[in-house]
């Protein structure tokens, strides 16, 4: 995290002076908490890829999350180009999702690929957020003339969709059917 640098924040809004202080609040609250669910991310990552029988599948969170590390590094950009701190505010989604994923793996036997299946779900829980979330404040930081933030912001959107799709993939081509002889 970083220290506030004291500089003018850069951003310029289209509307008239003043007009929506309400809107800019509401955009940095949840860039704080989408910024608790990256870091948080970061750290849970790790015990699904260890989780993971498929290599593919292992291989497949590996990927998403060193881009997770870079979707942190991304909004420690946009709190800069603000003017702002980065300072996280905890995201109760997100560590309901991660605590989701874990009774996941508690609950089913290790080396199976109905685990697999399980951490997908799950997984494909949490991309779904932040889905949701970066489409949500790219939408936001248009309204408010932040073109440079929500440029930066839609990046982020689709490596989270694609990290979807991928997950889908190997749903489909490899888990569930093993899955299902398994059963
Ligand atoms: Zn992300
Ligand atoms: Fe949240
Ligand atoms: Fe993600």
């Amino acid at each position: 995290m970083k220290n506030d640098t004291g500089s003018e924040p850069k951003f310029k809004t289209k509307t008239s002076a003043g007009a929506e202080p309400a809107l800019m609040e509401l955009f940095v609250d949840c860039l704080r908490d989408i910024y608790w669910a990256e870091n948080h991310l970061v750290k849970t990552l790790p015990k699904m890829i260890k989780s993971a029988t498929s290599q593919k599948l292992a291989d497949t969170i590996q990927n998403h999350l060193e881009e997770t590390v870079e979707h942190v590094s991304r909004l420690e950009v946009i709190f800069d180009l603000l003017g702002l701190e980065a300072i996280a505010k905890k995201c109760d989604a997100m560590e309901g999702l991660a605590k989701e994923g874990e009774g996941i793996i508690e609950s089913t036997d290790s080396g199976t690929a109905t685990r697999d299946v399980g951490i997908i779900l799950a997984s494909q829980k949490v991309e779904h957020y932040e889905i949701a979330t970066y489409g949500g404040l790219v939408q936001l930081a248009t309204t408010l003339g932040l073109d440079e933030v929500a440029e930066i912001l839609a990046q982020t959107l689709n490596e989270e969709k694609l990290a979807d799709e991928l997950l889908t993939e190997v749903a489909e081509n490899d888990v569930n059917y093993k899955a299902a002889d398994e059963a």
